[in-house]
Order: structure tokens, then C-alpha cells, then sequence
């Protein structure tokens, strides 16, 4: 689903070139839930950016749901985007004119499915908020608003989940209840889940752990992992 190898990203910030990612290199089976951990300023939310195709690797192969990124123009990325992927941030980036059910819906509108009101209406209800459907973001709670993310980037079934920091601005309960969700679509609909996150508990609640130090991956739980991935997926593929 995700084959990154040898990839390679330097961006220019106000004190001249940084280099962030160097030489990473990470292959994640269909399926799989990842756990990302790693010191700040370690590379995260830029290895989640590459695979977004939000930055693009200077050097290295970036391969996503079997697109190889780098052969894609920006109206490409946006579509791949659109079809391929969800993205939940931990600072939720709900749109505040937008009511939680116009939220879900408009994303799925723009990428062109005509079903995309009745999509949205069973993804808020799969995460339990049919009855918040008509409230804007500011009268949510954190937790709800964050539901209401988590509804948005899953009700176009992706292939592949990006979450950065999804319950760092959450309490523990709530935070948990996030990821229960996120488990739940990954057995449901065999969705590749990679989960930024400080808390390693939860990084270790994935079938693999990976650990960011400078821009590479530094340990890896593995192959374990990913038999256990590869069993989960056929489960969830037979139903
Ligand atoms: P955190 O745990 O704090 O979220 P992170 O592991 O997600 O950290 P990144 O946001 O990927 O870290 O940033 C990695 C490094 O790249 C940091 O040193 C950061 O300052 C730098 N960086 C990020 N974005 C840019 C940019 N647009 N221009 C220059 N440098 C950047
Ligand atoms: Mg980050």
C-alpha cells in the first residue's frame, strides 16, 4: 500500500536548508496499522506530508496505493488525494461555516460522488453523532469535532488513513474513543492506517511500530506485525 524506500526531503526555512527526511525507507502492506513515534521535530508530520503528497521527495521512490507520486502533477495529488486517502489532523481543520454533516459531505461533492449527503449522513452515524449533524464546529466539543474529522476523511472508504497526532488534543477517553474508531474502520473496510501519535501505548495498540530519529526510521516492530495485519485483512475481507 505504501512503499517509501530511500526517500530523501530538504526544505529551506528562515535559517537556510533543513534536511529532514534521509534515507527513509518504509514498505506497509494493505491493511496494516502503523504506529509512528519519534522525537519532535523528528520528521512525522513530513513523512505524512510525503505520503499525502503534500511535499514532494527530492530524492527516492514514493509509491501510494499504487500510484508512484512523483508522476503525478498537482491536479493528480489533489485527485489521489480525493479518492485514495483520509486525512485527520490533531487540531481537527473542520471548516467553521460549514455545518458536521456539510463538513463530511462537501469534501465528497468535490470529489464527484452524487451519493455524497447519504454518505455523510452514515459515516457521522458510524461515529456516533447523526444527532449533531446540523451543529456548526464551534458548539462541538473537541471529541465531537474530532469525530466529525474522522467521519470526513473515512466516508470515501480510502484506501489508506493518515493521522497526525489524532488525540493530542484529547483527553484520554476521548482520545481512546478516536482510535477505536480508527481500528474499527481498519477491520471494517481493510483501510492502511498510519498513526502519528507521542504516545507509545498507542503506537504499540497497532499491529507494527515504527520509530522516526532524524528522518529515518530507526526501530521497527515488523514482520510480527504484519502477519498479524495479514490476518486481520483476510478477516476483514471475508466479512
Ligand atoms: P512534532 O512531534 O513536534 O510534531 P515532527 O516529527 O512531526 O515533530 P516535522 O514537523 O516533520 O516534525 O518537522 C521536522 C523538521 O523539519 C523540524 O526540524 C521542522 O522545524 C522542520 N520543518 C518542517 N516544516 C518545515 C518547512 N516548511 N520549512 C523548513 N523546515 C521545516
Ligand atoms: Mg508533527
Amino acid at each position: 500500500m505504501v512503499d517509501l524506500r530511500d526517500v530523501h526531503l530538504t526544505l529551506v526555512g528562515t535559517a537556510g536548508p533543513v534536511n529532514i527526511l534521509r534515507g527513509l525507507t518504509l514498505a506497509i502492506p494493505a491493511g496494516q496499522s502503523v504506529g509512528v513515534v519519534g522525537p519532535s521535530g523528528s520528521g512525522k508530520s513530513t513523512l505524512l506530508a510525503v505520503m499525502a503528497g503534500l511535499e514532494r521527495a527530492q530524492g527516492g521512490q514514493v509509491q501510494v496505493a499504487g500510484q508512484d507520486l512523483s508522476r503525478l502533477g498537482e491536479d493528480g495529488l489533489a485527485l489521489f488525494r480525493r479518492q485514495r486517502l483520509g486525512i485527520v489532523f490533531q487540531s481537527f481543520h473542520l471548516i467553521p461555516t460549514m455545518t458536521a454533516l456539510e463538513n463530511v459531505a462537501v469534501p465528497l461533492e468535490l470529489a464527484g460522488r452524487r451519493d455524497a449527503f447519504d454518505r455523510a449522513e452514515s459515516a457521522l452515524d458510524s461515529v456516533g453523532l447523526a444527532h449533531r449533524r446540523t451543529h456548526y464546529p464551534t458548539q462541538l466539543s473537541g471529541g465531537e469535532q474530532q469525530r466529525v474529522a474522522l467521519a470526513r476523511a473515512a466516508a470515501g472508504e480510502p484506501d489508506l488513513l493518515l493521522a497526525d497526532e489524532p488525540t493530542g488534543n484529547l483527553d484520554a477517553t476521548t482520545g481512546g474513543g478516536i482510535v477505536d474508531l480508527m481500528f474499527a474502520l481498519q477491520a471494517r473496510h481493510g483501510t492502511t492506517l498510519v498513526l502519528i501519535t507521542h504516545d507509545e501505548g498507542l503506537a504499540r495498540a497497532c499491529d507494527r511500530m515504527v520509530r522516526i530519529s532524524d528522518g529515518r526510521i530507526t526501530e521497527d516492530s515488523g514482520d510480527a506485525g504484519a502477519d498479524r495485519a495479514a490476518a486481520k485483512a483476510a478477516r476483514a475481507a471475508g466479512g
